[in-house]
């Protein structure tokens, strides 16, 4: 299992401006794949309990089914992320393909809720050149991650291991929106932000984590 999402200076480099970390050196959560009615709204009230602000990299497909939760997730000051529409693996489409891909969410996203997606996230973490240029080209900021907590298993020890281990005062941690990890979601919240406390690290909001 590969927590630590590090890769070779070489390639943040070549993408340096991918996210890979946060940029003021606290911590930031970020959700995947939702929303969906049986997650989203108890990691919202987690969230909102604590005070904390997180990106929702939602795919496309889910906000048209559930745009209410897309507005709870707006209501409450988090930030809307752009997942892809069918969270398809990039690096296996055409360049028109890819460009469908991320400007259907963008174009679904100002249509139903006026919102100008700023950040997106590729499916599985794959990207390469032609995604790159893309994203410069529409003006979006690539967000990847240092901490893949593996909540996706559903195994909250799992996800305390990650923590306990990987947590870092500038990580950009991934957790999900998704059935995969519902069971332990909201004590995965919960862990990460005792864990935090404990550390002195500070969970900051998408704005100032990101560039
Ligand atoms: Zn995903």
């Amino acid at each position: 299992m590969r927590y630590l999402y590090d890769p070779p200076g070489l390639l943040k480099n070549i993408f340096k401006e991918f996210n890979w970390n946060t940029v003021n050196g606290k911590i930031l959560l970020t959700f995947d794949d939702g929303p969906l009615p049986e997650t989203t709204q108890s990691i919202l009230k987690i969230l909102n309990k604590n005070n904390i602000r997180a990106v929702f990299f939602c795919v496309g497909g889910n906000v048209q089914k559930y745009p209410e939760l897309v507005n709870e997730i707006l209501a409450d000051g988090h930030t809307l992320g752009n997942h892809t529409f069918h969270h398809k693996i990039l690096t296996k489409l055409t360049r028109d393909g890819i460009k469908k891909e991320i400007s259907s969410f963008n174009d679904l996203v100002r249509e139903k809720f006026n919102y100008s997606a700023e950040y997106f996230r590729p499916p599985h973490g794959k990207f390469n050149f032609t995604v790159k240029r893309i994203l410069k080209e529409k003006n979006m900021r690539p967000v990847m991650w240092s901490l893949l907590t593996a909540d996706y298993k559903n195994d909250l020890n799992l996800v305390k291991f990650a923590v306990d281990n990987y947590l870092k005062h500038n990580s950009i941690v991934v957790l999900h929106d998704s059935l995969k990890s519902k069971d332990i979601i909201l004590n995965s919240i919960e862990y990460i932000i005792d864990k935090a406390g404990k550390m002195n690290f500070e969970i900051g909001e998408p704005s100032g984590c990101l560039r």
